[in-house]
C-alpha cells in the first residue's frame, strides 16, 4: 500500500507551508489522497478553435488563435486595467487584465501567435474576455490540448496561485512522483465481475482525460467506487447492530390495538397504511429491534399509525412515547391522541419544556414505575431525568428538526434492551439519498392520501395583484374559511423578514377591518405565540399571519387557504410542506404563492412545479435535480451529510443501486471481510471511515 491519506501534501515538491495551509483550510487537501480526489468540476473541450467573427452573446468558454495587436493602460485605481487588442484575422476582441497587469505585459508580447482562453462577456455593444488563459501556440498547443480539466478554487486559493490550472500542475506533480500508478482498491473477484476501467486508469483519465471515451468510463469507475464504500460501509454497520442489538419482541395483538381498531377508530385504514403498520409489526415481532424512517406526504395519516403502534406496544407489556420537535406539534399530538382516546382506558402525558414543575414532579415518577404508558412531548423527554420503566417504542416526528445525537440519547433509556425506533418524516427524501444517508434504516412509504381529499389548487400570482387576491380571500372567508399568510424567514435578513411581516399584518388589518387578524412568529414568547394561535385554532381568528413557526404539523382543517409571500425565497420542499397545512378538510383547498415579477428561471420552474405537482416525491425528486443533493433540507445536518466527490445522487440511481446490491452480495459471503479476497476492502473501509462517526448505530 502507498499510504497515500498519510502523506502530507507539504511533501509535494511546489506545496511550501502557506500553500499547504491554504489548500487544507479551503479545499480541504491535506494528504496525496486528498488531492487525488479533488476531482475537477467540468471539462472544456480544447481541441476545438473558434474565430473572433463567431463570438455572439451567452457563449461558454472558448478558445482562440491570433496576436495582440497593442495594449492600453485604462482607468484608475479600482478600474485600472490593461487591454490588450487581439485580432485573428477575422475581427478584434479586447482581452482585459484587472489584476497582475505588470506580469502580463512582461510575459505577453504583441505580435506573438497565441493561443487564448476564456469566457467572452458581452460589454455594450462589444465583447471582451476576462482574465483569459493565454499561451504562446508551440507551448499552447502541447499544454491545452483535448479537454481541459477545472477546479474549484476560492478567492484566497487565487490569491495564493492557486487557481485551476495550478492544482492541475499539482496532480501531474502527483501523478508522475508515482509513475502513474495507482493500487487497485477493489478484489479481483469485484473487478472482474463490474468490469470497469481500473483505477490507477481511472484516476489518471479523471485529471488527463486522454479522450471524451475514457474520461466518461472513469467517471463512472470512480462514482462506483465512491458509492460502493459508503453501502458496504452502512450495509456492515446495519449488520453488526443486527447481530447485537436485541429487540424487545412483540408477539402480541392484544385489546389496546383490537378496541381501538374495532370500536374506535373512525375511519377505514387506507391501504398503504395497511401496509405499513404490516411491515413494522413484523419488524418488532422478530425479536430484531426495528430501526425504520415512515416517510408520507404532509396529511398521508402518519400520526395515526404511530398511534396504533404505540398500541400495539402496550398490548406487549411496554411504554411507548412521542417526540415532536416543537411545543405546538407536541401539544397538537396530545390532543389528537387524547381525542382518539378518549374512550379507552390509556394513560396518557404530555411533557414539554413548559410542564410546570409541580406537575412535572408528578409525572416523573409516574412513568418511571410505568403507571403513564404514552407519553407525548418535545425535547423535554430525552432529558435524562425522564426514565421509564419499559420503553418498547420511541416515534420521532418530523425527524429532520432533531440532530442525530438527540436521537440516540432515546436509545439509553433503557438499560439491556433499545426500543424500537420509528423516525416519521413528511420530509420526502428521494429513494437514493435514503438508501446514501440511511442504508441501514429500512424505509415504509405511505404513498397514498385517505379518501375523499379534494387535490389543493395551486395558483401563482405577482405582488402587483393585490386587490384581485385581497377579493379572493375575502370571498373565501365570507364562505366561512380561513386563511394561512406566510412570509419568509431567511437568516441573515431576518430583521428585514420580520419587517415585512409585521408591514403585512398591519396592510391586512386595515384590508379586513371586519376579520380578526393575528400573528405569530419566532421572536414572540412561547405563551404569547400559544396565545395567537388558539385564536386561530379556536376559529376566533380568520387570518393567521406569520414566519415560516407554522411549517411543521399544525392541524387546522377549516383553515382552506395558504398564501405564500415571496414564495421565489423558499425552497420546493419548503413551499410544499407549508402547503400541506391546508387541504385537510372536506372543502376546495387554495394554495396561492405570491412573487415577484422579477424571477430566475429556476425560481420560475420550481413554481412551475408547484403548480403543476402536488405529489410530495415528485416534487423532492425535482428538487434534487435542479438544486443537487447537497442543499436539501435536513441531510446536511453538521457532522450526518455524506459528502460525495463525484457520484451525484440526482442522475447516478443506476450506479448506487448496483453498488449497494454488490456490496450486499460481498458482506453475504464475508461478512467480516476477512478472507483472502475481500480483506483489501476492509483496508480501504478503514482508510475512507476512519474519522467518520458510527452513523449506523445512531440514526
Ligand atoms: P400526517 O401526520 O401524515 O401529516 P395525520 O396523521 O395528521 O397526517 O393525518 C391527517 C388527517 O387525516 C388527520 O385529521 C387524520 O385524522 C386523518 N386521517 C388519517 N388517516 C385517515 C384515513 N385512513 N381516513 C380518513 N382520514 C384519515
Ligand atoms: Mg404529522
Amino acid at each position: 500500500m502507498l499510504d497515500l491519506d498519510k502523506r502530507s501534501i507539504t511533501y509535494l515538491p511546489g506545496v511550501g507551508p502557506k500553500k499547504a495551509e491554504i489548500l487544507q483550510k479551503e479545499a480541504g487537501i491535506a494528504s496525496f489522497e486528498d488531492l487525488l480526489f479533488y476531482f475537477p468540476y467540468k471539462y472544456i473541450d480544447r481541441s476545438r478553435f473558434y474565430s473572433v467573427a463567431e463570438i455572439t452573446g451567452s457563449m461558454p468558454y472558448i478558445q482562440l488563435k491570433g496576436r495582440i495587436l497593442y495594449f492600453d493602460e485604462l482607468g484608475e485605481g479600482r478600474t485600472r486595467r490593461l487591454v490588450g487588442k487581439f485580432s485573428d484575422g477575422t475581427g478584434t476582441i479586447d482581452l482585459v487584465w484587472f489584476k497582475g497587469l505588470a506580469y502580463v505585459k512582461e510575459k505577453v508580447k504583441p505580435g506573438v501567435d497565441y493561443i487564448v482562453f476564456g469566457k467572452p462577456t458581452e460589454f455594450g455593444h462589444t465583447f471582451n474576455i476576462a482574465h483569459p488563459d493565454i499561451d504562446p501556440v508551440e507551448q499552447g498547443s502541447q499544454v491545452a490540448a483535448g479537454l481541459t480539466p477545472f477546479y474549484n478554487t476560492t478567492e484566497r486559493m487565487k490569491k495564493a496561485f492557486l487557481n485551476s490550472r495550478a492544482i492541475q500542475n499539482l496532480q501531474y506533480t502527483l501523478l508522475s512522483n508515482l509513475q502513474w500508478q495507482l493500487p487497485e482498491t477493489l478484489p479481483e473477484k469485484v473487478l472482474a465481475k463490474i468490469r470497469m476501467m481500473p483505477f490507477g486508469e481511472a484516476m489518471r483519465n479523471i485529471h488527463f482525460p486522454d479522450s471524451a471515451e475514457k474520461l466518461r468510463a472513469a467517471q463512472v469507475r470512480l462514482k462506483f467506487d465512491e458509492l460502493f464504500f459508503i453501502q458496504l460501509h452502512t450495509l456492515r454497520e446495519a449488520q453488526q447492530r443486527r447481530r447485537k442489538l436485541r429487540g424487545i419482541p412483540f408477539p402480541r395483538v392484544g385489546d389496546y390495538f383490537n378496541t381501538f381498531y374495532k370500536d374506535y377508530l373512525p375511519f377505514e385504514l387506507t391501504g398503504a397504511q395497511k401496509r405499513v403498520i404490516k411491515e413494522m409489526r413484523a419488524d418488532m415481532a422478530s425479536g430484531r429491534q426495528m430501526n425504520r424512517l415512515l416517510q408520507g406526504d404532509v396529511g398521508s395519516g402518519k400520526t395515526l399509525v404511530g398511534l396504533l403502534l404505540m398500541l400495539l406496544a402496550l398490548d406487549n407489556g411496554c411504554q411507548a412515547c412521542m417526540m415532536a420537535p416543537t411545543e405546538i406539534l407536541a401539544q397538537q399530538h396530545y390532543a389528537t391522541v387524547m381525542g382518539f382516546l378518549k374512550d379507552m382506558k390509556v394513560r396518557v402525558a404530555l411533557l414539554t419544556g413548559s410542564t410546570r414543575k409541580s406537575e412535572r414532579n408528578k409525572l416523573l415518577p409516574a412513568i418511571a414505575n410505568g403507571e403513564i404508558q404514552i407519553v407525548i412531548g418535545t425535547h423535554a423527554l430525552i432529558e435524562d431525568t425522564v426514565i421509564f420503566s419499559s420503553l418498547g417504542l420511541a416515534i420521532i416526528d418530523e425527524q429532520h428538526r432533531f440532530g442525530v445525537e438527540q436521537r440516540s440519547r432515546l436509545w439509553k433509556k433503557n438499560t439491556r434492551t433499545v426500543p424500537h425506533v420509528l423516525v416519521m418524516t413528511a420530509t420526502p427524501i428521494p429513494r437514493t439519498l435514503a438508501m446514501t444517508l440511511y442504508g441501514d434504516l429500512d424505509v415504509s412509504v405511505i404513498d397514498e392520501l385517505p379518501p375523499g381529499r379534494k387535490p389543493i389548487m395551486t395558483l401563482h400570482r405577482y405582488d402587483n395583484k393585490k386587490a384581485q387576491l385581497y377579493d379572493f380571500l375575502r370571498s373565501e372567508i365570507r364562505k366561512g374559511r380561513q386563511v394561512y399568510v406566510v412570509y419568509p424567514l431567511i437568516e441573515g435578513s431576518e430583521k428585514l423578514d420580520y419587517k415585512s411581516l409585521e408591514e403585512g399584518f398591519e396592510t391586512f388589518k386595515e384590508v379586513f377591518p371586519e376579520y380578526t387578524v393575528c400573528m405569530v412568529h419566532g421572536k414572540m414568547k412561547a405563551s404569547e405565540k400559544d396565545a395567537e394561535m388558539q385564536k386561530f385554532v379556536s376559529g376566533e381568528a380568520q387570518i393567521l399571519m406569520a414566519t415560516t413557526v407554522i411549517e411543521v404539523g399544525v392541524n387546522v382543517p377549516n383553515a382552506s387557504v395558504m398564501v405564500i409571500e415571496s414564495a421565489e425565497r423558499f425552497g420546493l420542499s419548503q413551499l410544499h410542506q407549508l402547503r400541506g397545512r391546508v387541504g385537510r378538510g372536506a372543502e376546495q383547498s387554495y394554495c396561492v404563492l405570491v412573487s415577484s415579477y422579477k424571477l430566475s428561471n429556476e425560481t420560475r420552474k420550481r413554481l412551475e412545479i408547484m403548480v403543476k405537482s402536488n405529489n410530495g416525491f415528485e416534487i423532492a425528486e425535482a428538487d434534487l435535480r435542479l438544486r443537487g443533493y447537497g442543499d436539501l433540507e435536513g441531510t446536511r445536518q453538521s457532522g450526518e451529510g455524506v459528502d460525495l466527490k463525484i457520484a451525484n445522487l440526482a442522475t447516478d440511481g443506476q450506479i448506487l443501486q448496483y453498488a449497494r446490491d454488490l456490496a450486499g452480495e460481498v458482506l453475504d459471503e464475508d461478512p467480516e471481510l476477512s478472507t483472502q479476497t475481500y480483506r483489501i476492502l476492509n483496508e480501504r473501509l478503514k482508510t475512507l471511515f476512519a474519522r467518520k462517526v458510527n452513523w449506523g448505530l445512531i440514526s
